[in-house]
C-alpha cells in the first residue's frame, strides 16, 4: 500500500504535445475538505485508504498541491452535441493531472473535474458544484458495482468557494479515474480541422495503449473500430437492462474505451418508462431512455466518419452493422438472466417486451419488480406482484406464459433460483431522490448520508441489514425531480 507521495507517474498523453492539450495549473478551492472517498477506487492506485482522511489528500484533490511528476493538461476535442457539430470543445473545467501506474502495471488517468478555467472554458467558470460532483461520484461507483463499464471516482472534495448557477452554490472537485480520457470527439476534432498528422498520431496512441491486441490483425485500425463498436453495444445493453439513462450522449461524452463517461443529468428509472427523458433541457427527447440504443449507433457513425482517412467506407459500414445484433444479443441475455432463465428460446424477446409494456402502462417500479420476482418460486412471486398492475388480465396472461417458460427452463430449487436471480437483480440503485437527500445533507455540511449511500451502493445485490429505506419506491416528491445540465 502506498502513501500519497509514492504514486508513480507516466504522462503518455501529455507527451503527445501542445497540439493535443494545454498545460494549465489547477485553481485551488477555498478550505478544501473531504466529502467522500472510494476505498475501492483508491485500491486501483494501491493507495492506503487511511490517507483519505489526511489534510494533504484534500489539498491535492482540492487543487492546492501537485505532485512534482504530474503534468496537468486540458485536452482539446470537439463533438456532435444534440446532433449538431460543435467545432471546438475541450476540458473546460477538468484537467488530466497525469497517468499513474499501479503495481499491477495498469495505467490510470487522474482527472480533476472542477479545477478552474482553461483555454476551452468558453462561457463557463471552470467550476463544478458540490451537487454535480456528488452525483458523478455516486454514479461512477454504483455503475461499477452493477457490472456496467464506467469511469471511476476516487473522491469528492468540497469547499467554501462560491459558484453561481441558478443560485449560489459551493464549488467542489471530483477526481475521476479511467484508463483513458479520449473521446469520440478527439478523433472528430483532428478530422474536421484537417490535421491528418495529428490524427494519425492520436490513432497510433490509442491503438498502442488501449487496443494493442488489434496490432495482430491484418487491418489494425479496423479491428480497433470493431472492438469499439462491440464495447459500446455491450455497454448500452447494460444501461438498458438496468434502467440507466445517461442523458447527454453527445459524441464528446462517449469514451473510446466503451465506458460510461461524463455524468450529467443521468437517472436510473424508478417506474419503467421507455420514453423517459432525464435531461430537462432535452426538449426533443433525443436522449430518451429507449433512444439510447439508436443514438449509440449514431455516435459510432460519427466516429466512423472521422476514421475514414484510415479505414475504407465499406469496412466501416460493415463494422457498424455489428452494433444492433450485438446489442440485442447482450440485452436479451441479460434480461433472460434477470427473469431467472438459464436457457434461450425464440419467444423470450416477446416475453420481455410484453412485461415491459405492462410495467410501462401501470407505472411499476422496474428494479423492485425484478428483484422481488426472485424472492419466491415463480407462481408465488407473480401472485404477490400482481397487485402492482392495472391491467390485471394482461398481467395474468403474461404470468401464465412466464410460469410455463420457467417450468420448461429446468429443474432447480427455489434456493438456487433466488441466489441466481438476486445476483443479477439489484435491491439498491442510485435513485434520484436518494442522491438528492444525500446532496441536501452535504450542502448543509453533513457528509454522513453521502458516505452511507455510497457504501450501500457498492453492494447493490446484497440485502444489507438496516438499509430498508434505500430499497423503496421514491416518495411522491422524489419522482419527478428536474435535473439540468447546469452543473
Ligand atoms: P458537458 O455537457 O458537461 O459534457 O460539457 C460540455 C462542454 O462544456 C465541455 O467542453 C465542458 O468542459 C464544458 N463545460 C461544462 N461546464 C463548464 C464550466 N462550468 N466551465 C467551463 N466549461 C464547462
Ligand atoms: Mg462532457
Amino acid at each position: 500500500m502506498k502513501a500519497l507521495d509514492e504514486l508513480t507517474f507516466d504522462n503518455r498523453f501529455a507527451r503527445l504535445g501542445d497540439a493535443f492539450s494545454t498545460h494549465v495549473l489547477p485553481e485551488p478551492l477555498d478550505e478544501p475538505r473531504l466529502v467522500v472517498a472510494s476505498k475501492a477506487a483508491m485500491a486501483l492506485l494501491d493507495l492506503d485508504p487511511a490517507v483519505a482522511e489526511t489534510s494533504v489528500f484534500a489539498e491535492l484533490f482540492g487543487g492546492h498541491k501537485l505532485w512534482a511528476e504530474a503534468e496537468p493538461r486540458a485536452m482539446v476535442y470537439s463533438g456532435h452535441q444534440f446532433g449538431g457539430y460543435t467545432p471546438q470543445l475541450g476540458d473546460g473545467r477538468g484537467l488530466l493531472l497525469g497517468e499513474v501506474y499501479n503495481e499491477a502495471g495498469k495505467h490510470w488517468d487522474l482527472h480533476l473535474k472542477g479545477a478552474g478555467m482553461t483555454p476551452y472554458s468558453r462561457m463557463g467558470d471552470g467550476r463544478a458544484v458540490l451537487r454535480s460532483s456528488i452525483r458523478e461520484f455516486l454514479a461512477s461507483e454504483a455503475l461499477h458495482a452493477l457490472g456496467i463499464p464506467t469511469s471511476r471516482a476516487l473522491c469528492v472534495i468540497g469547499s467554501s468557494t462560491p459558484v453561481w448557477r441558478e443560485k449560489q452554490e459551493r464549488g467542489a472537485m471530483v477526481l475521476r479515474l479511467a484508463h483513458s480520457h479520449i473521446r469520440f470527439g478527439h478523433f472528430e476534432y483532428f478530422y474536421y480541422t484537417k490535421k491528418p498528422e495529428q490524427q494519425a498520431e492520436l490513432a497510433e496512441h490509442v491503438l498502442n495503449l488501449h487496443y494493442p491486441e488489434c496490432r495482430e490483425q491484418p487491418e489494425p485500425y479496423l479491428a480497433m473500430f470493431r472492438e469499439i463498436v462491440e464495447r459500446n453495444a455491450e455497454m448500452i445493453a447494460k444501461w438498458q437492462a438496468y434502467g440507466f439513462c445517461h442523458g447527454v450522449m453527445n459524441t464528446d461524452n462517449m469514451s473510446i474505451l466503451g465506458i460510461t463517461f461524463d455524468f450529467g443529468p443521468f437517472a436510473f428509472l424508478d417506474d419503467f418508462d421507455a420514453h423517459f427523458i432525464c435531461n430537462h433541457s432535452d426538449h426533443e427527447g433525443r436522449y430518451s431512455f429507449s433512444n439510447q440504443v439508436p443514438i449509440g449507433q449514431w455516435n459510432l457513425s460519427a466516429l466512423a466518419q472521422a476514421l475514414t482517412p484510415f479505414i475504407s467506407v465499406d469496412a466501416l459500414k460493415e463494422a457498424l452493422g455489428l452494433y444492433l445484433p450485438l446489442y440485442q444479443a447482450h440485452y436479451l441475455d441479460l434480461m433472460r438472466r434477470r427473469l431467472g432463465l438459464t436457457t434461450a428460446e425464440d419467444a423470450d424477446q416477446q416475453l420481455v417486451e410484453r412485461l415491459l409494456k405492462l410495467m410501462q402502462n401501470s407505472g411499476v417500479d422496474y428494479t423492485l419488480f425484478l428483484r422481488h420476482l426472485g424472492d419466491e418460486p415463480a407462481a408465488l412471486a407473480v401472485a404477490r406482484l400482481r397487485d402492482d398492475f392495472v391491467d390485471l388480465a394482461g398481467f395474468d396472461a403474461w404470468a401464465e406464459q412466464y410460469k410455463a417458460r420457467v417450468a420448461r427452463d429446468g429443474d432447480y430449487t427455489q434456493e438456487q433460483r433466488r441466489e441466481r436471480m438476486h445476483a443479477v437483480n439489484p435491491l439498491y440503485i442510485l435513485r434520484n431522490y436518494l442522491a438528492q437527500n444525500a446532496i441536501a445533507a452535504a450542502e448543509s455540511g453533513d457528509y454522513s448520508e453521502v458516505r452511507r449511500l455510497h457504501e450501500v451502493l457498492t453492494r447493490p445485490f446484497e440485502e444489507q441489514a438496516g438499509m430498508e429505506q434505500y430499497a423503496q419506491r421514491p416518495p411522491d416528491w422524489g419522482k419527478h425531480l428536474e435535473i439540468s445540465c447546469s452543473s
